[in-house]
């Protein structure tokens, strides 16, 4: 298992713990799905792991069960936003070169079509 369950200064931990608003569109004991809060896309969800884990670099064996419910949950997601028949992409960043800017572990579901490949 991959760190702490939390890490008290980072946004996503308080967005998961509620200490932080934000527009929470899926939620359960893994995982929290909320609104970007700079989208990049309509609709550009965020899905991140309750538990904090800094990066997919630190990713271990016992880490897959969630990793999978993160990917199932954002199957569910797109579906309710309209995405299933049309179409999204679910993207992590990791690292300065992917452009990574929080330090928690998050998966972006982007859709609404005008996506380009490969992305910048
Ligand atoms: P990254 O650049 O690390 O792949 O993605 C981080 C994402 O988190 C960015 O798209 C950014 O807009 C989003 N973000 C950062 N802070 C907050 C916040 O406080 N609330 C929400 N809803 N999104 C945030
Ligand atoms: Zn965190």
């Amino acid at each position: 298992m991959a760190e702490s369950s939390r890490s008290g200064d980072c946004i996503f931990c308080r967005i998961a713990a509620g200490e932080v608003p934000a527009t929470v569109v899926h939620e359960d004991e893994m995982v929290v799905a909320f609104r970007d809060v700079n989208p990049q896309a309509p609709p550009h969800v965020l899905l991140i792991p309750r538990r904090h884990m800094a990066s997919l670099n630190i990713v271990s064996q016992g880490d897959e069960a969630i990793l999978g419910h993160i990917v199932r949950v954002a199957v569910r997601v797109a579906e309710s936003e309209g995405l299933a028949d049309r179409g999204y992409r679910l993207v992590a960043n990791c690292g300065p070169d992917a452009g990574q800017s929080v330090d928690h572990v998050h998966f972006h579901l982007l859709g609404g079509g005008g996506m380009g490949w490969p992305p910048g």
